[in-house]
C-alpha cells in the first residue's frame, strides 16, 4: 500500500516531469517528438524508432517530416504582434512554410481564435492538408487594426522520418500488457503529458517488481503513431493480452474508463473493478470508434483488448485543446491517483487466475491450520476469513480470483491475499 507521503512525492515528480516536457512544440512528426523522448530516455531505457516519410502503413503513408524554428506575425512598425518564441501553440501545428506581407482581410482568413474563451489560444492541426495559420486569444485578433502584416513562418516539411518511442519489459510469460500514449501536442499538459508522466512512472515502478507478463510501453505521435506500429508488428500484435490507452490524467475530475471494443475483457473487468473498490468517483463508458488509439488497437483486423482510461474525456473540459490545458490544469493529485490506479490494475493482473481446491469434499479445518479464529475477540490484522470460504468453494478451476472476488463483492486483493495463505498450506493448487 502506497503512504499518502509517498503519493504526494510521486505526485510532485510527475508534475515537476511535466513541466520539463512543457514547452517543447511536438507534432506527430519531428524534433520535438525526439527531444520528448531523450527526456523520457533518461528516466527509462526507452528505444526511439524512426520510420522514412513515405513508408506505407495499411491504407496510410508515414508523412513528411514537420519542424518550425520560429514564426510570427510583424506589424507595419516592425512589432511581433503574435511570437511563436511566446507560445508554440500560435502556430497551425504542420503548417506549410510562409513568408510575406499581407493586408488584414487575407491575414484574418489563415487566424483561429476562441470568441468564447477570448483569453486563449486554440491548438489548431492541419496534417493531411497543406494550408498555413496562426492561433491567438480573441483580444489579441480583435486588436489587430487594418495594416500591412508581414507573416513568417519559418517551417519545413521535408522527407524524414516518424519517431515514436518503446519500451519493452520482459516478464515470464511472452503474453504482454500495452500501455500505450501519445506524444504529438505542443505545450498541453492534460491532453498527452498527463498520459506520457503516468506511463514513464510506471514503467519505473514495474522495472523493480517481478512479471508474470511481458510490459510494452509505446509513445506514439496519434492515430498515424499505432497505425505504423501494428504495420510493422501486425503478427506480433497478437501477444497483447490486456491494454489501456492512457490519456487526460492529470485534471482533477474523476477517473473515466472506456472499455475495450469487446467490452467484456479481463481488462475492462479489471479496470471496473479497481474503480469500483476505489473509494471514489469513477464513470465507466462503453466503446466508442472515436477518441484516442483504443480505435486502431480495437479495429476489426486487430480486435485486441485495449481500453481507455482517463479522467475527464477529451472534449468535456473547456480547457481541452487550448493554452489552458496547462500547469495549473494538472494537479499532482490527480496524477499521483492515476497512477496508483495503473499500479493496482497491474497488481490485479498479475496475481488473477484460477486454482483447484485440494479438499474439496466439505470444508477444510481451517482453525487447526491457524487459518481461522478458534476464538471470539481477537485482536490484529487477520486475514479475511470470509474470502477464504469463498476462494475455497469457488476454487472448482472454473473461477478466477477476480471472478471471486466479483461474486463475493470484496476488494480483489483480499481475495488474492486469502488464496496465497491457503495456497501456502497446500489446500489449493494453481490451474494452467
Ligand atoms: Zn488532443
Amino acid at each position: 500500500m502506497v503512504s499518502l507521503h509517498d503519493m504526494t512525492m510521486t505526485g510532485d515528480a510527475m508534475h515537476r516531469f511535466i513541466a520539463d516536457l512543457y514547452p517543447i512544440c511536438r507534432s506527430i512528426t519531428g524534433d520535438g517528438v525526439r527531444q520528448t523522448l531523450d527526456i523520457i530516455r533518461a528516466r527509462i531505457p526507452l528505444s526511439a524508432r524512426e520510420v522514412p516519410t513515405g513508408t506505407p502503413v495499411f491504407d496510410w503513408t508515414v508523412p513528411r517530416e514537420w519542424n518550425v524554428k520560429d514564426a510570427y506575425i510583424k506589424n507595419a512598425r516592425g512589432e511581433r504582434v503574435v511570437d511563436f518564441q511566446r507560445s508554440n501553440l500560435h502556430v497551425l501545428n504542420y503548417s506549410a512554410p510562409v513568408k510575406k506581407t499581407v493586408s488584414l482581410a487575407e491575414l484574418k482568413g489563415h487566424l483561429y481564435s476562441l470568441p468564447d474563451h477570448p483569453d486563449w489560444i486554440p491548438y489548431r492541426t492541419s496534417y493531411y492538408q497543406e494550408r498555413w495559420g496562426f492561433c491567438l486569444s480573441h483580444h489579441d485578433l480583435l486588436r489587430l487594426t487594418d495594416d500591412e502584416y508581414e507573416v513568417c513562418i519559418d517551417s519545413s516539411l521535408a522527407p524524414g522520418a516518424l519517431t515514436y518511442g518503446e519500451y519493452y519489459l520482459r516478464g515470464e510469460r511472452a503474453e504482454e500488457v500495452l500501455f500505450s500514449t501519445h506524444v504529438c501536442h505542443p505545450s498541453l499538459c492534460n491532453d498527452n503529458l498527463a498520459g506520457i508522466a503516468v506511463a514513464v512512472f510506471l514503467a519505473q515502478h514495474l522495472q523493480l517488481l517481478p512479471r508474470r507478463y511481458s510490459y510494452r510501453f509505446l509513445f506514439l505521435p496519434g492515430t498515424i503513431g499505432p497505425i505504423t506500429w501494428l504495420a510493422l508488428n501486425q503478427s506480433g500484435a497478437a501477444k497483447i493480452t490486456h491494454g489501456l490507452v492512457l490519456a487526460c490524467l492529470g485534471d482533477p475530475g474523476h477517473s473515466t474508463y472506456k472499455k475495450s471494443r469487446r467490452g467484456d475483457c479481463e481488462i475492462d473487468r479489471a479496470v471496473a473493478h479497481v474503480l469500483k473498490h476505489s473509494g471514489t468517483a469513477y464513470d465507466i463508458t462503453e466503446f466508442t470508434p472515436y477518441g484516442y488509439d483504443e480505435r486502431q488497437y480495437g479495429s476489426p483486423g486487430f480486435n485486441l483488448p485495449v481500453g481507455c482510461f482517463m479522467r475527464t474525456p477529451h472534449g468535456r473540459y473547456p480547457e481541452y485543446h487550448t493554452s489552458a490545458d496547462n500547469l495549473s490544469l494538472v494537479t499532482p493529485a490527480a496524477l499521483a491517483d492515476s497512477l496508483s490506479k495503473c499500479i493496482t490494475v497491474v497488481r490485479l493482473l498479475e496475481r488473477n487466475r484460477s486454482y483447484l481446491n485440494q479438499n474439496p469434499f466439505c470444508e477444510p479445518q481451517l482453525g487447526q491450520r491457524g487459518l481461522y479464529r478458534t476464538m471470539g475477540g481477537q485482536t490484529g490484522e487477520a486475514l479475511n476469513e470470509l474470502a477464504l470460504l469463498w476462494v475455497l468453494n469457488l476454487s472448482d478451476g472454473r473461477h478466477t480470483l477476480l471472478d471471486i472476488a466479483e461474486r463475493a463483492d470484496m476488494p480483489f486483493d483480499e481475495v488474492a491475499n486469502a488464496a496465497a495463505a491457503l495456497l501456502a498450506h497446500d489446500l489449493l493448487k494453481a490451474c494452467g
